[in-house]
């Protein structure tokens, strides 16, 4: 088994929920009492959070590459960056380490093309929604995304910093979402994409009647593969 290197804390209400997933496959896959070789880089997301909003990506790219080759140096065989938004600075990672690096937009975008779905509805922070970073790496799959229009961009991005990140699950949130996916399934989304790593935890496969396509579930399959078959 190779061993998983996560940069996470990002937040850390998602960040639990890869390495339960990721446990929980382990034992799926190899029975007993089996679990994954995982090491973990968990930051104080205040400090991510005020890079992004001074808008400081090269600051927030060398701190999260120098995490990475600490990773790898401490024997991580591949690098699995737990946040959609932190692929921003993908690059930078990329480029300083030798192991591979997990990228969560072609991830997502494989889970996409093989449900047979096209145009696909990306909600995510503001930064994934609107930059290229994300949703170009989707095009070069051939997949069409569609974000919000505003406000529910802001809506959106809202809800991401100031309740699921602090832990905050709200119902109203759960049925403005809703109300946002269905403006996007009107517009031509055959599919939806949780591109936050805690979307999931507000909006479940079963509350949304076209394909549903977690990130967090979906990228941390992808390391117990990566991990187990190379
Ligand atoms: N976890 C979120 C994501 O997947 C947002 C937090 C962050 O900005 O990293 O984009």
């Amino acid at each position: 088994m190779k061993t998983i290197g996560l940069l996470g804390g990002m937040s850390w209400e998602s960040s639990i929920e890869y390495e339960r997933i990721i446990n929980e496959q382990m034992r799926a896959r190899l029975g007993g009492a089996a679990s994954a070789d995982l090491l973990i880089r968990s930051y104080n997301f205040s400090d991510v959070q005020a890079l992004q909003a001074q808008g400081r990506w090269d600051d927030a790219g060398a701190l999260l590459a120098s995490d990475a080759v600490r990773l790898q140096e401490a024997g991580a065989d591949l690098i699995v960056l737990c946040t959609n938004t932190m692929h921003v600075v993908a690059p930078a990672i990329e480029a300083a380490i030798s192991v591979p690096f997990l990228h969560l937009a072609d991830t997502t975008a494989e889970a996409v093309v093989e449900a047979g779905v096209s145009a696909v509805a990306l909600l995510g922070t503001r930064y994934t929604m609107e930059q290229d970073f994300y949703r170009g790496r989707l095009e070069s799959h051939g997949l069409i995304a569609l974000v919000p229009d505003e406000p529910d961009r802001t809506s959106v991005h809202d809800v991401i910093y100031n309740e699921l990140v602090q832990g905050v699950v709200s119902p109203q949130s759960k049925l403005t979402y809703l109300e946002i996916i269905g403006r996007l399934l009107d517009r031509g989304a055959q599919g939806v994409i949780a591109g936050c790593t805690e979307i999931e935890l507000l909006i479940s496969p079963d509350d949304v009647d076209v394909p549903y396509f977690p990130t967090t579930r979906l990228h941390a399959e992808a390391a117990v593969a990566a991990a187990l078959d190379g």
